[in-house]
């Protein structure tokens, strides 16, 4: 695969998919710039090496309709903000106004094209609207790592009409980091892996079984995994028909050598409120109509002691219901410990990125991927379209 380091892009026009898929208001405001941030270097490194550069991105899920609320036009004065110079939209991103613009632009213009997924063609990948996306540039960088395991025209299809194709540092960032943690990692290397349920997670835990050295089990998941091993739960949350696969995910974990924690106590309440009465119990005692909502000091004691001396930590999932004060203790204390672990820490997937920014730890983190669902499927080992159709 290409960077954009390696390219010469002085007076060329550079299309750029980035992901600034941004939250925003019932007012139409973006209410976080964390996304648009995150592509400032590949943007201003762009720049600086004199690209016309055309900037391409979804926003929401449309359908291949316009959708007023779902415009990038909102996105304009962040950007320019951020730069600190004049960005210019465009109301479509194919066709003759965006051909016109493009056919326009100076070295160091900057122009944000409509939202891709008004158009039918980007989620289907088709090679037409991909032709027409093509015609406006000369090189292709895609920097939106968020939607690589998605093939879409404009990170799939668009290659194979563009000659120069290549990464943005942040897709680097996260292609190299991932590296770092799974294909050549420093030994011991741990999984912390959380979250509500063992079925969206089979996956991942079936892959990093074959990789790593210490697997660590919290959230609403764990549950299951201890009611497969003989334990009465009371209310907490769990899956009957994925008892069966816990016993073997187990059962392989002993086979492999890996360590296989799971927790010891937990934090219990009647209800899943914040005002709820709570109460910490070991896992053999847990009450029936109680719900387990949280790890307990023990767990946190054990897990911290088992992440001593491991050299890489990946992450995923929150280890109790962090949403709420009662219950996000476990998940704070084990963010701590990872912090300050002095292990290269990798964290990502699902919603994982806001539980750990919470714990306010982030800053110390080695790495928090910006790929919610694309970390996810990297670190079930799948092969991300959006990444092969680069390599290719
Ligand atoms: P996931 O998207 O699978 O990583 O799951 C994240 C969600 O799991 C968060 O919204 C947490 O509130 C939830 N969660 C974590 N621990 C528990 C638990 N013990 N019981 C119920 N839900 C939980």
């Amino acid at each position: 695969m290409k960077y954009i380091d390696q390219i010469e892009m002085k007076g060329k026009k550079v299309f750029l998919r980035v992901d600034f898929n941004v939250p925003m208001d019932k007012a139409g405001n973006v209410t976080s710039d964390t996304r648009v941030r995150a592509h400032i270097p590949t943007i201003n490194y762009a720049l600086e090496k004199g690209a016309k550069l055309i900037i391409a991105s979804h926003l929401g899920r449309p359908k291949g309709k316009r959708v007023d609320e779902m415009s990038l036009k909102p996105v304009v004065k962040i950007l320019s903000g951020l730069l600190q110079r004049q960005v210019s939209f465009i109301d479509d991103c194919v066709g003759e106004k965006a051909e016109q613009a493009a056919a326009n632009m100076k070295e160091g213009d900057i122009i944000l094209l409509e939202n891709l997924r008004f158009n039918p063609g980007e989620d289907k990948n088709d090679l037409e609207f991909a032709k027409q996306l093509a015609a406006l540039c000369d090189i292709y960088i895609d920097d939106a790592f968020a939607v690589s395991h998605r093939a879409a025209a404009s990170n799939s299809a668009i290659t194979v009409f563009v000659n120069i194709c290549a990464a943005g540092f942040l897709l680097k960032n996260e292609i190299e980091y991932f590296n770092k943690a799974m294909v050549n990692p420093a030994r011991p290397l741990a999984a912390i892996i959380g979250g509500a349920k063992v079925s969206d997670k089979i996956g991942l835990l079936e892959n990093l079984i074959e990789k790593v050295d210490k697997i660590i089990i919290g959230g609403g998941m764990a549950f299951t995994f201890l009611k497969a091993a003989g334990y009465e739960i009371g209310k907490s949350l769990c899956e009957e028909d994925m008892l069966e696969l816990a016993r073997k995910i187990a059962n392989k974990a002993k086979q492999k050598n890996v360590q296989f924690l799971l927790p010891v106590d937990a934090v219990i309440a009647k209800r899943a409120t914040a005002d709820a009465e709570v109460k910490v119990c070991v896992v053999k005692e847990i009450p029936q109509d109680w719900i387990g909502l949280d790890i307990g000091p023990a767990t946190i004691s054990l897990f911290s002691e088992a992440l001593q001396g491991v050299k890489t930590i990946i992450w995923n999932g929150p280890l109790g219901m962090f949403e709420l004060p009662p219950f996000s203790t476990g998940t704070f204390a084990i963010a701590s410990t990872v912090a300050n672990s002095g292990a290269l820490s990798i964290i990502g997937g699902g919603d994982t990125d806001t539980a750990i920014r919470k714990t306010g730890q982030s800053a110390k983190m080695s790495y928090i991927s910006t790929g919610g669902g694309a970390f996810l499927e990297l670190l079930e080992g799948k092969t991300l379209p959006g990444i092969a159709a680069l390599e290719k």
